[in-house]
C-alpha cells in the first residue's frame, strides 16, 4: 500500500494535512501548466478546447479550463 494513496491520506488526517495538500494542489497546477506548455496544449480549456482569455491566464496562468468550465 502506497503512503500516496489519496483516498487514505484525505481519510486520515486531513486536518493536519489540509494546508501542505493545498498546496501540493497548487504545485501540481504548475507541473501541470508546465506539461501542458510542452506539448502545446497551454492556453487552451482541458474541457472543451476552446482558447482560455489572456485576462484569465495573466490572473492565474495555471488555469486549465475556459470561463465557461472554470466555476
Ligand atoms: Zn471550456
Amino acid at each position: 500500500m502506497s503512503d500516496l494513496d489519496p483516498d487514505l491520506e484525505t481519510s486520515t488526517a486531513i486536518d493536519e494535512r489540509v494546508e501542505a495538500t493545498q498546496f501540493r494542489v497548487e504545485l501540481d497546477d504548475v507541473e501541470t501548466a508546465l506539461t501542458r506548455l510542452d506539448d502545446g496544449t497551454y492556453g487552451t480549456c482541458q474541457v472543451c478546447g476552446t482558447a482560455i482569455d489572456d485576462e484569465v491566464l495573466t490572473q492565474r496562468p495555471q488555469a486549465r479550463v475556459c470561463d465557461e468550465h472554470s466555476a
